[in-house]
């Protein structure tokens, strides 16, 4: 939103009459916000496919009452503006994914000297070496997940509710595209040279319906990525690790989340099964694959004692790579309503939500301050990222010029408002 509100602003100055349309997961968390900013002249709720197609056979300004799933702005006589939100649209269905969704226009994104050459892999997913960080792309597989994280806001692209307490818990549920088809995109991309890609999905270790032939398929057509893909601690299942491996998939991101148990069950509504987190990493990297682990800082139970445990845990674990995330009630998510009913503060701007701005504000716990728990995380990042063991493994792993890498990126600190107080 940071981007694009800029962008827009720009554009509206400079060519008042083009129409601008927003949509995607901010946009379908809080429409009417996203519609009253000056520049903007319509929202789609969801992924709005097919209000856009709606949308488009109209001139844009008269008969928008019937085009389902958008936002306008509609002017009276006298000249007031006011802002209107339609009944909602329907999301793609499962079946008609691969037809109404059909892929991405790779050969229109703009490039230096090659296909894809102007986007950049993660520093860790290139094996923290620069060179190997571009051409680079990302891809979904399936979209949304059938869980309802308190903190997680993924499924409100899925809306199609306009109440105004409506969550991403509300619309959970995936749809896939078939793997014959993302297949063929991943060929398309071999093509054009790329050798490093990000699964995107938010779930993709979960379904075996749909990762098994999808991974299969790859390693018939024998494409050779670089790839890494999500998975929660809990939908890890051994057996198809080395599938996984095979496929080129060497990095797994695994949601961990909290040390605490009891912490981590309260925001994931009990659907995180207890398991063993050691033993899954342990066998998870004896297949020769590197665990990116997400830890977030100051979900509403966390202690200074608990958010110890999720530190003590990380070290303890000592992945090849390791995010930690202050806890944000993101728009969409649960965690967001519930911090407006009990009057929690919550960013004003945009980039009061960004994990590592300036002026980021994260949640604070029942026990602890925001400031407690952003100092917290960004001690522990240091922490872990300086720990020898962790350098020693990079080494061992990746290479001496790759351990100074690190080090270099450590040594770069975040400023924060909220701790300069
Ligand atoms: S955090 Fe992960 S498991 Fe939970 S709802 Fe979001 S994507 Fe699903």
């Amino acid at each position: 939103m940071i981007g694009a509100t800029a962008l827009a602003s720009a554009l509206k100055q400079e060519s008042p009459a083009i129409p601008i349309c927003f949509v995607g997961s901010h946009t379908s968390a809080l429409p009417m916000e996203v519609l009253q900013l000056p520049f903007v002249d319509f929202v789609l709720l969801n992924e709005g496919v097919y209000a856009l197609h709606d949308l488009l056979r109209t001139d844009l300004r008269s008969g928008l009452h019937a085009v389902r799933g958008i936002g306008y702005k509609s002017v009276a006589a006298d000249g007031a503006v006011c802002p209107v939100l339609n009944e909602p649209q329907r999301v793609v269905p499962q079946e008609r994914m691969d037809e109404d969704l059909p892929g991405y226009a790779w050969d229109l994104l703009p490039y230096r000297s090659r296909p894809l050459d102007l986007y950049r892999a993660h520093f860790w997913h290139a094996e923290f070496d620069h060179n190997k960080r571009t051409p680079f792309a990302a891809i979904y597989t399936s979209l949304g997940c059938p869980f309802g994280c308190d903190f997680c806001m993924i499924n409100i692209v899925n809306r199609v509710n306009n109440g105004s307490e409506v969550d991403a818990s509300h619309s959970r549920g995936m749809r896939f595209w078939s793997a014959r088809f993302i297949a063929g995109e991943l060929e398309k991309l071999a093509q054009l040279g790329v050798e490093t890609v990000r699964i995107s999905d938010e779930m993709f270790f979960l379904n075996r319906k749909y990762y098994e032939p999808l991974l299969q398929e790859i390693i018939k057509r024998d494409l050779r990525f670089r790839m890494w893909a999500y998975a929660r601690v809990d939908t890890v299942r051994e057996e198809y690790i080395s599938l996984f491996r095979r496929a080129g998939i060497n990095w797994l991101a695994v949601g961990i989340e909290a040390g605490n148990q009891q912490v981590r069950r309260e925001v994931s509504k009990g659907s995180f099964q207890d398991v063993d987190i050691r033993d899954i990493c342990r066998r998870v990297r004896a297949e020769g694959m590197n665990i990116i682990s997400n830890y977030i800082f100051g979900f509403p139970d966390d202690t200074l004692d608990t958010m110890q445990e999720t530190l003590d845990l990380a070290l303890e674990l000592n992945t090849e790579m390791a995010n930690m995330y202050p806890c944000q009630a993101l728009p969409g998510s649960p965690m967001y309503f519930i911090a407006k009913r009990l009057g929690w503060s919550l960013p004003v701007a945009y980039s009061g939500y960004a994990f590592f701005s300036y002026d980021c504000q994260p949640l604070p716990t029942k026990y602890v301050s925001a400031a407690e728990v952003l100092r917290f995380r960004d001690q522990a990042w240091q922490r872990y990222f300086t720990n020898p063991a962790y350098l020693a493994l990079v080494e061992r792993k990746f290479g001496e010029v790759q351990r100074a890498n690190v080090e270099a990126m450590s040594r770069i600190k975040l400023r924060r408002k909220l701790l300069e107080a």
